[in-house]
């Protein structure tokens, strides 16, 4: 195994090959907040990539309500489960990952998921993590809670798909950081399936190969945002560039929000793979939960986020998720307006921070009517 230096974790781990940053990586925000679970985007993916036989149970985008949902069943449960108890010491994770945790002769410590994994893509839908007694309301923080998580794959800067791949049939593209599986060459032995802990690689039966989310890059290569970022009804999603801590640039919106203000963060980063998708925690959660999906920047990530509303730069970042079909490069706020640029710094969207409010007249003078101001 070489060693990498995997920022999220803040130290160098193992992994199969050297690590070789591509020349700027594929990335997003989620905002978990603004999530509804209308699915749109799971839909919006199905019918662009996986319509095709053999992808009947595939959801390359899939909308989970944790803490009970899953798909597959049990994926997150399963891999820490094995993975053991892994403490944080400030910043610096101080347990194993799945690379430093693989089994003698593995590259990868993972597991299968059998048909009946698969079955169930919306098990535990808006169930709450605990019972609600009769005449129970909520107050303050609430005990009770559920929140909705969509997925996608992390096109991680160490993927353990690739890593696991005898075929060296999984590659990553140096000019965007996109991981994709190269059908000619991947003869199905499902590696990868059993190495990535996300479970975000699908085995096509029909086809005889592996398939996953290949970031809608033709649509990268156009400039535009993915399908599912396209679709998102809670315009909860933004793609852009994220660059490591070392390099960052101050008015990209993913390295301010990531490296800058610490408000998103990735997804299990105690995996070891570096994911590239990043989440802005639910505010009303528990933070021993928060803590484990997200790494111990939750709690003050939450803190921040609360407060993004007197915040003219953050709130002005978040107005321009899901207000623009380009991808998000450069940002500026002017006035009380989010601008978003190309790469070529070519203004692509203007937004208003605060939403104007107009106030009517109770008695329309044109109709002729009175009418109530629910504004
Ligand atoms: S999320 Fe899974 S499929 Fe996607 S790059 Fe990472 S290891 Fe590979
Ligand atoms: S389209 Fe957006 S709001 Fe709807 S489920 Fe997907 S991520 Fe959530």
């Amino acid at each position: 195994m070489a060693k990498v230096f995997n920022w999220q974790i803040n130290r160098e781990t193992d992994y199969w090959y050297t690590g070789v940053r591509p020349q700027r990586q594929f990335g997003a925000i989620f905002d978990i907040n603004k999530c509804i679970a209308c699915q749109t985007c799971t839909v919006a993916c199905k019918t662009t990539w996986t319509g095709g036989r053999g992808q009947e149970y595939m959801f390359w985008n899939n909308v989970e309500s944790k803490p009970f949902g899953c798909y597959p069943i049990m994926w997150d449960v399963r891999i820490l489960d094995m993975l053991g108890a892994g403490a944080w010491n400030g910043a610096t994770y101080a347990g194993r990952t799945i690379f430093e945790s693989a089994p003698v002769r593995q590259r990868v410590l993972g597991w299968q998921p059998s048909d009946f994994d698969y079955a169930h893509p919306n098990i535990g839908e808006d169930e709450v993590n605990r019972p609600i007694e009769g005449g129970a309301y909520f107050t303050g923080k609430h005990a009770a809670w559920m929140f909705y998580l969509a997925r996608i794959c992390n096109h991680c800067t160490y993927p353990a798909c690739l890593a696991a791949c005898p075929r060296g049939a999984i590659y990553k593209r140096k000019e965007d950081g996109i991981v994709l599986v190269n059908q000619k060459h991947c003869r199905g032995y499902q590696e990868c399936v059993k190495a990535c802990p996300y479970k975000k690689v699908f085995y096509n039966a029909v086809e005889g190969v592996s398939q996953k989310c290949i970031a809608c890059y033709p649509a990268i290569e156009r400039r535009e945002q993915p399908q599912c970022f396209m679709a998102c009804i809670g315009k909860i999603r933004m793609q852009g560039w994220i660059n490591p801590p070392e390099r960052i640039v101050e008015d990209n919106p993913l390295d301010y929000l990531v490296h800058i203000r610490k408000v998103a963060l990735p997804l299990f980063p105690q995996l070891g793979l570096e994911p590239n998708v990043y989440y802005i925690p639910p505010v009303h959660v528990s933070d021993a939960f928060l803590t484990q999906m997200f790494g111990p920047g939750a709690r003050k990530a939450v803190e921040t986020y609360l407060q993004a509303r007197k915040d003219k730069t953050l709130a002005g970042i978040f107005t321009l998720l899901g207000s623009t079909p380009h991808t998000v490069s450069f940002f500026k706020i002017e006035g009380d307006e989010a601008v978003g640029f190309d790469d070529d710094r070519n203004e692509t969207c203007r937004v208003p921070i605060s939403e104007p409010v107009v106030t009517r007249d109770a008695f329309d003078e044109i109709l002729q009517v009175g009418r109530h101001n629910i504004t």
